[in-house]
């Protein structure tokens, strides 16, 4: 039978993370968030709080709502913390042996009715299950990003995956009031199957000089009416994301279509992974984004 969620569990305070505990805070479920180090979730929960106040300047959100829900999410660097929660989301950096590792931690400090979900982009749902101690109640759950802003949810059954945590996961989406698709466990699912190759063949033919940064993110703004450019995607992204995602195309479907870019691997070798650390296919560190080629 199919539990409702009252208190989650969220594991990265990253771009991610930070935003789905804000929308779960808001929905009125209890939040622990975690993260390797305090001043990461000090960062986050700021993040939340400032992102809530321009709602409340806006007029769009009442104060005590403010109050309430960023009093609603608690942090810890402790996986005991996560002992009452009825579902932990892993929402970390996406590197298997990362997530493999922190199931590893989580699964004693669980109760055992308690459900665990991955933020994954890309990695074998089934594959992550199997690092834990229940992969029966194991499933993907793969918000957009920004969390706040985007309507989908992408929901991934391990072969494990049991109908009432596939019912459950689904009945938390509804309650956030965002929309749930279905994609079978397959590398990267379905948005990111589509949305990488795009971006990685823009970063080829960045790499190849058939255009500019610029030239190349006009162009598919106002030439296939995206709101964002292919590499002011990719920085919003981040190109350490990035380049995961395509590698577990690369090696999940051993297809040499989906071979990332030297020119994305070149950028992560020199820690340019986008907006987070300020500098990717543009240079965020003044007034406006320059563009780095
Ligand atoms: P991020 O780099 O912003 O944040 C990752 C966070 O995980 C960091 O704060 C890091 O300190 C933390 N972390 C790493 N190891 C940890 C550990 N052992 N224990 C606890 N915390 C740990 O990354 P992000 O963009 O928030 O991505 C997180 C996940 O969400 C990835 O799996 C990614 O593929 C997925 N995702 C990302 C996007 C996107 O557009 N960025 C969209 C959908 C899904």
């Amino acid at each position: 039978m199919a539990v409702g969620i009252q208190k989650i569990g969220i594991i990265g305070a990253g771009q991610m993370g930070t935003g789905i505990a804000r929308v779960c805070a808001l929905a009125g479920l209890d939040v622990v968030l975690a993260d390797v180090s305090e001043d990461r979730l000090k960062a986050a929960i700021d993040l939340v709080d400032v992102s809530l106040q321009r709602r409340v300047a806006d007029g769009d959100l009442p104060e005590s709502e403010r109050k309430s829900a960023v009093a609603r999410i608690h942090s810890t660097i402790d996986f005991a913390g996560f002992a009452a929660c009825d579902l932990v989301l892993e929402a970390a950096t996406e590197n298997e042996a990362v997530k493999r590792g922190i199931f590893e931690r989580l699964c004693p400090a669980l109760k055992p009715e308690a459900l665990i979900g991955t933020n994954t982009s890309s990695i074998s749902i089934t594959r992550l299950a199997s690092a834990t101690d229940r992969p029966e109640k194991f499933i993907g759950i793969h918000f957009m990003n920004p969390v706040p802003r985007m309507q989908l949810v992408e929901l991934i059954r391990g072969i494990a995956t049991e109908e009432a945590t596939f019912e459950t996961a689904k009945a938390f989406i509804d309650r956030l009031g965002k929309t749930s698709t279905v994609s079978e466990d397959f590398p990267a699912f379905i948005v990111n199957r589509i949305l990488l190759p795009m971006i990685n063949e823009a970063i080829y033919t960045l790499y190849e000089g058939v255009g500019n940064v610029e030239a190349i993110d006009t162009a598919m703004r106002l030439g296939a009416n995206h709101p964002m450019g292919p590499l002011q995607l990719a920085d919003f992204i981040g190109l350490d994301t990035c380049l995961s995602v395509m590698q577990v195309l690369h090696e999940g479907l051993a297809d040499s279509k989906y071979r990332p870019c030297p020119l994305l691997v070149k950028y992560v070798e020199a820690g340019w992974l986008g907006r987070k650390t300020h500098r990717g296919f543009y240079d965020y560190r003044g007034g406006s984004p320059v563009p780095t080629r």
